[in-house]
C-alpha cells in the first residue's frame, strides 16, 4: 500500500489527538526491541480491524498519534460501509531513517503478532503502509486475528483491486448523479497518483470507454498513459485540468482552500486516503458545485473485500459487495441534497446513527 498517507500522517503533528479509544496497547517487542502499539477505537459493531502500519516517526507520540487516529477512521469507514466491524489499528515504530535487517523485521512482525493475541479478538490486523500479505503470514504464527494473508491460505491477498473496483463504482455513481448516467463512455477522466490503486483504476476506466488523462510524479508511470492511449500531464497541473472527473489516487490533503477554487471537473472521486485538508474543504467543494465522494467511501473497497473473509472468502461476493459502494453514495447524496448539508456530514452522520444504534442495542 502507499507510503505516502504514512509520511503526510507522520509528520501532522501540529494537532492534537483525541483520546475516546476502547483500548490502546503499547509494548516493547522482547525479540526485536521496537514499540509496537494496537489502538482499539470502537468494538461497538464488531471486533475493530484495521492495518498494521510498519513505519519509522520521529518519537513515540508520532507513533500513538497515528494509531489514534486511524483507528477512529476505521470505525468510521466500517460503519458507513455497513460492516460487522469496529475500528483499529497497528503500529510498527521503527527509529528515524532506520532500515530493519530481514531477521529484526521478522522478529518486529511476530513481537507485533504477540501484541494482537494478547487482545483475544478484540483487534483484528492486516495489510497496511509497510506491510505486506506476506508479512501477515509471519504475524499470523503469533495470532489467528490476521486477515489479507495470502490466497492461497484462504486469505484476501492484495485489497488494492478491490480498492479499484470501488473507485470505479465511486466515479459511476458521481456520474450517474451530475450527468445521469453512470456509463464513463466518452467521458473524459484524470487519474492522479498511478501506484496500486490508481493503475488499476484507470485501466478500469479505459475498459469503461473513458478519456484518460494521467499523471504521476513518477515519470516511469508514462508507460501506463502510453499503454492505455492516454494523455499525460504533470502532477501540478492535474487538478486544474478542464475534465468531468478528477480521481485522486495519490497523497492525502490535496483538496484544500487554495486547490478547490482552481479545479475545473464537476466530480472528485478517488482513492487517497484523507483527500480533505480541513472539514471545511467539503462546504467550499459544495458551494463551487463540485460533487464530493468522501474518500472513506470510495476507498473502502479493500476494506469490504477483507471482510468477507468471516464468511469464508469468495472474490465474487466481494466484488458483490464492493458494487454496493453505489448504493451508499447515492444514500449520502440524497440525505445530504435533502438536509442541505455536504457528502461528508451526510456520511459521517450516517456513521454515527449507525454506531448509536449498535451501542444501545
Ligand atoms: P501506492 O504507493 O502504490 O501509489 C501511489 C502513487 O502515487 C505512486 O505511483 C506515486 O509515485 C504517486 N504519487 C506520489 N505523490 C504524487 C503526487 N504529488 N502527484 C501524483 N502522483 C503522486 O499507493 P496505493 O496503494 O495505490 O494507494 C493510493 C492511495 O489510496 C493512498 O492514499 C492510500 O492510502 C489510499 N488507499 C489505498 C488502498 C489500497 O487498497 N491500496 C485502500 C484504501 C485507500
Amino acid at each position: 500500500m502507499s507510503t505516502l498517507t504514512a509520511a503526510a500522517s507522520a509528520t501532522t503533528d501540529s494537532y492534537p489527538e483525541t483520546l475516546d479509544h476502547e483500548a490502546v496497547l503499547v509494548r516493547r517487542g522482547s525479540r526485536s526491541g521496537l514499540y509496537t502499539f494496537v489502538a482499539v477505537h470502537s468494538t461497538v459493531r464488531g471486533p475493530s480491524l484495521g492495518g498494521c502500519r510498519m513505519w519509522s516517526y520521529d518519537d513515540s507520540r508520532h507513533a500513538l498519534r497515528d494509531a489514534l487516529r486511524l483507528s477512529r477512521a476505521m470505525t468510521y469507514k466500517s460503519a458507513v460501509a455497513d460492516l460487522p466491524l469496529g475500528g483499529g489499528k497497528g503500529v510498527i515504530m521503527t527509529g528515524p531513517g532506520e532500515s530493519l535487517s530481514s531477521a529484526r523485521r521478522t522478529a518486529a512482525l511476530l513481537d507485533f503478532g504477540d501484541t494482537v493475541q494478547l487482545l483475544g479478538g478484540r483487534y483484528i490486523t492486516a495489510e497496511d503502509v509497510g506491510t505486506s500479505s506476506r508479512d501477515m503470514r509471519v504475524i499470523a504464527q503469533r495470532t489467528r486475528h490476521v486477515a489479507g494473508l495470502p490466497r492461497g491460505m484462504g486469505g484476501s491477498g492484495d485489497p488494492s483491486p478491490f480498492t479499484a473496483l470501488g473507485v470505479e463504482t465511486a466515479i459511476r455513481a458521481c456520474c450517474e448523479r451530475v450527468f445521469s448516467s453512470s456509463s464513463l463512455r466518452g467521458r473524459t477522466v484524470a487519474v492522479v497518483g498511478l501506484g496500486h490503486v490508481g493503475s488499476r483504476t484507470a485501466k478500469r476506466c479505459a475498459q469503461a470507454g473513458a478519456s484518460l488523462v494521467l499523471s504521476d510524479i513518477d515519470p516511469h508511470k508514462r508507460r501506463l498513459a502510453e499503454e492505455l492511449g492516454a494523455a499525460w500531464c504533470e502532477p501540478d497541473q492535474a487538478l486544474e485540468l478542464d475534465v468531468d472527473v478528477v480521481a485522486p489516487c495519490a497523497l492525502g490533503g490535496v483538496l484544500n482552500h487554495a486547490t478547490v477554487p482552481r479545479l475545473r471537473c464537476q466530480v472528485v472521486a478517488g482513492a487517497a486516503n484523507n483527500q480533505l485538508a480541513s472539514e471545511s474543504v467539503a462546504d467550499l467543494l459544495a458551494q463551487r458545485r463540485i460533487l464530493w465522494a468522501p474518500d472513506f467511501v470510495a476507498n473502502a473497497g479493500g476494506l469490504i473485500s477483507i471482510a468477507e473473509e468471516q464468511h469464508g472468502y469468495h472474490p465474487a461476493a466481494a466484488r458483490r459487495r464492493v458494487r454496493q459502494i453505489s448504493d451508499t453514495l447515492h444514500q449520502i447524496f440524497d440525505e445530504a441534497e435533502a438536509s442541505g448539508t455536504t457528502p461528508l456530514t451526510a456520511a459521517l452522520e450516517i456513521a454515527r446513527k449507525r454506531l448509536a444504534a449498535a451501542s444501545a442495542a
